[in-house]
């Protein structure tokens, strides 16, 4: 038994592309072209050049020397936060701006809700010199300035969705239906391992990076490719994707996914998909997702802006369904308190996001000699204001 994706577009009963019949012509030729090219030489080559050049990887993997001593197991650290514009979001947007070359594409969109996903496509626009519209929610627009600042800083155009809730699912409505009128010259840049077949799987590929780097990083400071766990946060899961990738079929590998409680599972403001979601469609794809009994979505809530989704990716859903990983539930205070705690054992002040990631602690108590890598996705400056009003620093 396989947890990748299988040739249909599926993980288990999970993925697909459930899309309007319009948009049958972009998505087909993304799934007829993007294994063949993701396999060129050129293409290959220019993707490491620039991972390494512009993004700075690999990324280190850091023994936590203080953080093992007090939970007295070997903890390593997968320092995404390193990559140029603070976390992994980058190695995909890389990706798939090559993607959208190798295609013949000039025009780029993209929909983004904290705006960090809408910074990683602009960035890469900039750096390629192709023409980037960033649709956002007014709502969000309104909350998440700096990051609207930095979009249009790398020259792309923000563009409000002023239907609906004015939020993340309206701009991607809006960056559906441009894509349906603009068919030949525009690339949809997706930014996790969400929407139709072939995105999960494509997005999972550029970041698996993360686990190859893992591999042979662990090999040099352990003797061994596998640490006896992997830990991730999900949002809709591109991250823990890439930690888990090179791992997924290894069952000695412990894999362990951490989504966002919010203020608590039940509360009714949460993000906790595995536990609250049921089988449905989202973005294209069937998955888990949180909805009302007669299938509308329900608002999500966490404190972090990146695991604010209502869903997770298929390939997390299949990994929560078939038991292959842990999921874990994580609330806005623990995952502060983590966050706080990373900070003064470690000097490394991790995005809310990864905090969670680390609030695993409280739950689950490790061997020993048991060597655990936690993925660090993303670094904390763009939460500072958050941690500063939760603390009163
Ligand atoms: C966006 C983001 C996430 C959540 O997205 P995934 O696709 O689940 O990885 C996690 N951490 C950071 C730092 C982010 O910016």
């Amino acid at each position: 038994m396989s947890f990748n994706i299988n040739d249909k577009g599926y993980y288990g009963d999970f993925g697909g592309a459930y899309i309007p019949e319009m948009l049958y012509p972009n998505v087909e030729e993304l799934r007829q072209n993007y294994l063949k090219i993701m396999a060129e030489p050129s293409f290959k080559e220019e993707f490491d050049q620039l991972l390494k050049d512009y993004v700075g990887r690999p990324s280190p993997l850091y023994f936590a020397k203080r953080l093992s001593n007090k939970y007295n197991t070997k903890i390593y650290l997968k320092r995404e936060d390193l990559n140029h514009t603070g976390a992994h979001k980058v190695n995909n947007t890389i990706g798939q701006i090559l993607m959208a070359q190798r295609l013949g594409k000039t025009r780029i969109i993209a929909e983004t809700g904290a705006g960090q996903h809408g910074v990683a496509t602009a960035t890469v626009c900039a750096l390629m010199g192709m023409e980037c519209i960033v649709y956002m929610g007014e709502i969000d627009i309104a909350r998440q300035a700096p990051n609207v600042a930095r979009m249009k800083m790398l020259g792309a155009e923000v563009r409000p969705a002023l239907s609906g809730s004015r939020t993340l699912k309206d701009a991607t409505n809006e960056a559906i239906r441009d894509w349906i009128n603009n068919p030949i010259d525009t690339h949809y840049i997706i930014g996790s391992v969400v929407g139709p077949h072939p995105y999960p799987d494509m997005v999972a590929r550029f970041q698996a990076v993360v686990s190859e780097e893992i591999k042979w990083q662990l090999k040099d400071k352990e003797g061994t490719e596998k640490p006896d766990y992997v830990i991730a946060c999900v949002g809709g899961g591109s991250n823990a994707a890439g930690a888990f990738y090179h791992y997924l079929d290894d069952t000695d590998v412990n894999l362990i996914a951490v989504e966002a409680a919010g203020k608590g599972i039940y509360s009714g403001e949460s993000a906790a998909t595995s536990v609250l979601g049921k089988e449905g469609i989202i973005h294209g794809s069937k998955t888990l997702l949180m909805q009302t009994p007669d299938g509308q979505i329900t608002e999500p809530y966490s404190i972090s802006a990146g695991l604010d989704y209502p869903g997770v990716g298929p390939m997390h859903a299949n990994l929560y369904t078939t038991g292959r990983a842990e999921f874990i539930s994580i609330t806005d205070d623990q995952a502060m308190t983590a966050g706080l705690e990373l900070s003064q054992l470690e000097g490394i002040i991790p995005a809310i996001e990864s905090s969670h990631a680390f609030a695993v602690f409280d739950y689950k108590k490790f061997n020993p000699d048991d060597v655990v890598v936690i993925n660090l996705s993303g670094r904390g400056d763009k939460d500072l204001q958050n941690y500063i009003d939760y603390f009163k620093l």
